[in-house]
């Protein structure tokens, strides 16, 4: 093996947790090193977080353009451009991506662009994009390597080429019939999006419940909310088979509690969770452990099964809300010493569907309390808020928000 160029911070993917941490080491003097393969500053500037809600922006402006009218603002009948909608999201990112470079050069972090993988403990090799290799030893090791959209094995449905959030956040079309494959909050938030661009949108869960983590009393506010926004929902309905091409015609087999039935579109979504990002990279030559999802086994100050080597983020089981990825680590500059543990802080969430439906820590399934019922004060507070999705009623506050009040 050529001799390795020593690194003080090595950090594989550059999501949220890996640059700031990068930045923060190389200001305080140390050799930091991130090497990504593609998404300069990781997905939620490039592909998730950022884009979707730029474009969820715009599919708002264009609903509440049609009905203005009810609002006394007389417009015209309204048309969606959806190449201009694309390039104003595109546009956004690329200021992001100028914003990270600069924070790189600022801070004196080195950005490797390439795909990076062990080659020894704590040793890695990157096949850079511009060709050629480097191989890099850290001192301390990190690993933020994300996870990707999972399709899920059904006959038919990979060889339709569905759609994930990174193309159908890069459409320059409104499909004339989406058919979502995922009630949880990617397909949700896209599904209404697509909705207000004007395209027929049927969402297919497989679980009883749209949202499926959240209280039952939440997920049929927010199937109210998108019923009313006239999508079609089904619930406990189990895609057997997919035949066409997603952008021509897609025809679903489904079996729901009614029986079986045919849905027909022209361009399908899948967005039914997630799988970490950690095949094929030498985590076992590594000594980096996972578990039986594949996702990175980390105690609660993110070490791994090997020295010196943390993970972070989603690849390491965090939930997939960016910024606990990115303060959960032992190394923020935000963390001090009595806080490094990363499972002590109650998590909040917001699902983007109109009106945004907010929690601030568990919802009462996960944590076993009865719903309607006072929650353990001190605890995580249960707040929630479901506004109405078309300004038609007024915005509800539920029970929890009453909780612990
Ligand atoms: C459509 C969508 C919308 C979302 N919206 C929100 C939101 O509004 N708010 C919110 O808080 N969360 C949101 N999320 C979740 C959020 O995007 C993620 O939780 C967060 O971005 C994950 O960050 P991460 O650091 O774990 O991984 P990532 O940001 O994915 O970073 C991992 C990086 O590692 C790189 N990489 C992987 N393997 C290698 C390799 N071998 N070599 C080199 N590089 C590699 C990848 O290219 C990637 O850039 C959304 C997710 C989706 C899918």
């Amino acid at each position: 093996m050529a001799k390795p160029e020593r690194i003080d911070a090595l950090v594989l993917g550059s999501g949220e947790g890996g640059k700031y941490l990068a930045w923060h080491l190389a200001r305080s003097g140390q050799r930091a090193v991130v090497v990504e393969r593609r998404w300069i500053g990781g997905s939620c500037p490039n592909i998730n977080c950022l884009p979707s809600k730029n474009e969820i922006w715009s599919a708002k402006v264009a609903d509440l353009a049609r009905r203005a009218g009810n609002f006394g603002a007389m417009t015209g009948p309204v048309t969606i451009d959806m190449a201009k909608v694309r390039q104003r999201k595109r546009d956004m990112v690329d200021g992001l991506i100028a914003m990270h470079l600069q924070n790189y050069k600022d801070s004196g972090a080195e950005l490797i662009m390439g795909s990076g993988r062990f080659v020894a403990p704590k040793t890695i090799e990157v096949q850079l994009n511009e060709g050629g290799t480097r191989l890099l030893a850290g001192e301390q090791v990190f690993l933020n390597v994300g996870t990707s959209p999972a399709i899920p094995d059904v006959p038919g449905l990979a060889a339709a080429q569905p759609l994930t959030n990174i193309e159908a956040l890069d459409l320059d079309y409104p499909p004339s019939h989406l058919i979502v494959l995922g009630g949880g909050y990617v397909g949700l938030e896209l599904a209404q999006a697509y909705r207000r661009f004007g395209s027929r949108v049927t969402i297919v869960e497989y679980g009883p419940q749209l949202a499926g983590r959240e209280d039952a009393d939440v997920a049929e506010e927010i199937r109210r909310i998108l019923g009313d926004d006239g999508i079609d929902i089904l619930v406990s309905a189990k895609t057997l088979r997919v035949e066409g091409q997603s952008g021509q015609r897609v025809v679903l087999r489904v079996l729901t509690a009614s029986g079986e039935r045919t849905i027909e579109g022209s361009d399908i979504l899948v967005a039914a969770g997630r799988r970490p990002n950690t095949a094929g990279i030498g985590l076992d030559i590594a000594g980096v452990a996972l578990d039986d999802r594949g996702y990175i086994k980390v105690n609660e100050r993110l070490e791994t099964s090997t020295s010196s080597t943390w993970a972070i983020g989603e690849c390491a089981g965090s939930p997939p809300v960016h910024p606990c990825v990115a303060r959960r680590f032992p190394h923020h500059p935000r963390q001090s010493r009595r806080t490094r543990a990363h499972h002590t802080r109650a998590l909040g969430s917001v699902l983007h569907v109109h009106g945004p439906t907010t929690r601030a820590g568990r919802a009462e399934r996960s944590r076993g309390a009865t719903p309607g019922r006072p929650g353990a004060c001190g605890e995580d507070t249960d707040k929630r808020r479901v506004a109405d999705a078309n300004d038609r009623r007024e915005e509800r506050l539920h029970e929890g928000a009453r909780r612990c009040g």
